[in-house]
This record gives structure tokens, sequence and C-alpha cells, in this order.
């Protein structure tokens, strides 16, 4: 593949992300007339069922009968969820581990200290971020949570109830032993004073031996009651054939992942210098608007006068994907220049393909303190 098919096919790629958003456009519209038509009175029944449909997908989304729960919505700036990583990543590089802790009475049913006010969705974004980075991994499970099947709350009651009949009306019989070796049923045990051995007479050491359940709705007796559980976020009832099992896992990195981060960012913060030296005004992150009116993501942006320079890191993601990715943020933003940070080593063709694309490839130092070789 040339340079010039490449950038062929980047063109057709723009062309087919401009069609897509004109569908989608579309689509939206077209709905809209359809509710302002309904809401009027005239509309067919094909009409009126595909409403129906989407209407009922809406309302079960909001109950949370489809979606997992929205635990705090995700609030949180680009800004903000950056400097959340790196503090993510300057507690791994201190404590070497994340552990979840429990949250007794918690919907989260557990959290991560490093996470401590920060919504539950915003604390995946994070966590997913940094996976697909390849900067952190989830790794041995800590402790698992039981979870409504319906809402995804840790929130519950637990019920004793019938094997049979589901009856929560499950009463409980106990046995108690004495350590004169004499077993019966607690009622043999009680007098006015308390428990008493009925054979010995002795009150000291009377243990539990045993429990038993009978249902008075079906007569049904058994060794262990089934256990339910009364959701307090939905109010679903599921016991342990449908519960949700929530994994809390530890997160790990390791050295390899922490310095080829280390060597990347400081490459980044070498480059940003340099641009304030000269002058720029650098916003980091920063997300610019394109013509085509999608959002690009990098590190930073560095601007003077019309000059707008886009510079980001790559961990992870395959050279070729980024490239494709920031080539067309170029053309959509029409961005002076554009520098990638790595710490993986381009390949010839890879050199080629930025070349043509007008992007200039930073390798990370191999060492930390000496300059970044730069390559164009
Ligand atoms: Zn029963
Ligand atoms: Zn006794
Ligand atoms: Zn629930």
């Amino acid at each position: 593949m040339s340079p010039a098919d490449i950038l062929q096919i980047l063109q057709r790629l723009e062309v087919l992300a401009i069609i897509a958003a004109c569908i989608a456009a579309a689509f939206i519209l077209a709905l809209r007339k359809r509710e302002k038509r309904r809401k009027a009175g005239n509309i067919s029944k094909e009409e009126l069922d595909s409403i129906r449909v989407i209407s009922e997908l809406e309302e079960a989304t909001e109950e949370g009968r489809l979606a997992p729960p929205e635990k705090g919505v995700g609030e949180l700036s680009d800004e903000e969820l950056a400097k959340l990583e790196a503090r993510v990543i300057e507690s791994l590089m201190i404590k070497g581990a994340l552990r979840p802790l429990m949250m007794p009475g918690s919907k989260e049913g557990g959290y991560y200290p490093e996470f401590a006010g920060v919504s539950e969705k915003d604390a995946q974004r994070v966590l997913r971020r940094l996976i697909d980075k390849r900067l952190i991994l989830e790794t041995e499970r800590e402790f698992s949570a039981v979870a409504c099947p319906i809402c995804g709350s840790c929130i519950q009651v637990a019920l004793t109830s019938c094997r049979n009949c589901g009856s929560f009306r499950v009463k409980e019989t106990r046995y108690y032993r004495h350590t004169c070796g004499y077993i019966g049923a607690e009622s043999s045990f009680r007098t006015a004073l308390g428990l008493a051995c009925p054979r010995c007479g002795g009150s000291e050491n009377i243990e539990v031996y045993h429990r038993r359940y009978r249902c008075p709705d079906c007569g049904t007796e058994f060794e262990e009651p089934n256990i339910a559980f009364k959701c307090g976020s939905c109010g679903s009832l599921y016991d342990e054939q449908t519960m949700e099992i929530k994994p809390f896992k530890r997160i790990e990195s390791s050295k390899e992942m922490l310095a080829e981060y280390e060597k990347v960012i400081s490459a980044v913060n070498r480059e940003i210098e340099i641009l304030r030296q000269r002058g720029y005004e650098v916003e980091r992150p920063a997300s610019l608007v394109g013509e085509s009116g999608v959002i690009h993501r990098f590190d930073a942006a560095a601007k003077k006068g019309d000059e707008i320079i886009a510079i980001t890191s790559s961990f992870g993601e395959p050279l070729t994907q980024v490239l494709v990715r920031l080539g067309v943020a170029r053309s959509d933003l029409k961005l002076s220049r554009v520098m990638l940070v790595t710490s993986d080593k381009p390949t010839a063709t890879e050199m080629e393909f930025a070349r043509s694309l007008g992007i200039e490839i930073i390798e990370a130092a191999e060492a930390s303190g000496s300059p970044p070789s730069r390559r164009l």
C-alpha cells in the first residue's frame, strides 16, 4: 500500500463518517416527526407499534430492567478523568496494587479507596481506559458481592423462605445439646429461669446442636431454608439461583508498564515545555471539535495565532490504528502539526505512513533524562 492509497482510503473514511452522521440525523428527525404525529393523533398501526417498542425500551432502560444501573451519572470532564488516571498510576507506583474494600449497605457493594468520592461509573471509565492502554490489569478476585439481577444494586435484605412453596413464614426450631450429652428441642430446655438441661438440670454450656425449619403454609420441614433477597433499590425478589455475582478484583500494574508510562509522559511534558517556551498557549488535555462535528481528544493542544499543534501519546493501541485516527483528526481540524509520542519503535512502513499523513512520531527515550529521538 502506497501512502497515496492510504490517503485515498482516509478520504473515503471521512466521507463514510459524514454519510453515517447524516443517516443518524435523518433517523432522529423521522422519529421526532412520528412522535409529533402520534401526539397529533393521526398515525398508522405499524408506526404506533414501532413507537411502542421504542418507548417500552426507553421505560425499561429508565427502570434499569435492561441496562446496568447508573450509579451516579458520569459527570467528570476529560480533564478530571485524566487527573484521576494519573492519580491511579501514582497509587500503583507507591502501593503496587489497588485493593477493593467491601462497602456494606451500599448499592455498589465495594469500592477502591483511590476512587473515594468518584461515582462508580466514572471509576469504571478510568479503569477501562487504563486497561485499554495496557497500563493496568485486573488480577485476582478479592471478593464477590450479591447483587440484584434486575437493577444491579447490592442493597438487600436476606430472607428465609420455604424450599417447597416459597413462603416467607418459615419457622425455625432449635435443638440444644448439653455437655452431659442430652440433646433436645429448645422447648424441652426452656424453664421459668431460662434454659436448663431437662436431664441433669445444668444451665451452663448449653449450645445449639442443630436447627430445623418448618413451613406453616405447606408443612414441609427442612434442614436449610432457602435464602431469598429483597432488593432495597428496586424491590425485586431474587434468590441464590437468580442472584447476580459482582466480582471485585485486585488491580495491578507491572514495573515495565509503569516505566513505559513514565517515559512517555515525561516526553510529552518535554514537548509541551518546549512549545510553551516558544510562546504557545497549551491546553491539557484538549478536546477539539472538527468541521464534521466530531470531538477529537488529545493529551494537549498548543495554540499560537491560527496555528494549532496537537500532542498525543499512545499506549497499547496498534500504531497504524492511532495514525489513521490522527490522520482523520488532522484533516478534520486543519491542524498545523500533530505529534505522537510513543514508546513503541515504529516500523519503516509505519514511519512512511506517518510521514504521508504529516504526523510527527516522537519515540519516548529509553532512559529517562536523555532527550527523545525525533523522527520525521
Ligand atoms: Zn412451604
Ligand atoms: Zn445435662
Ligand atoms: Zn434491584
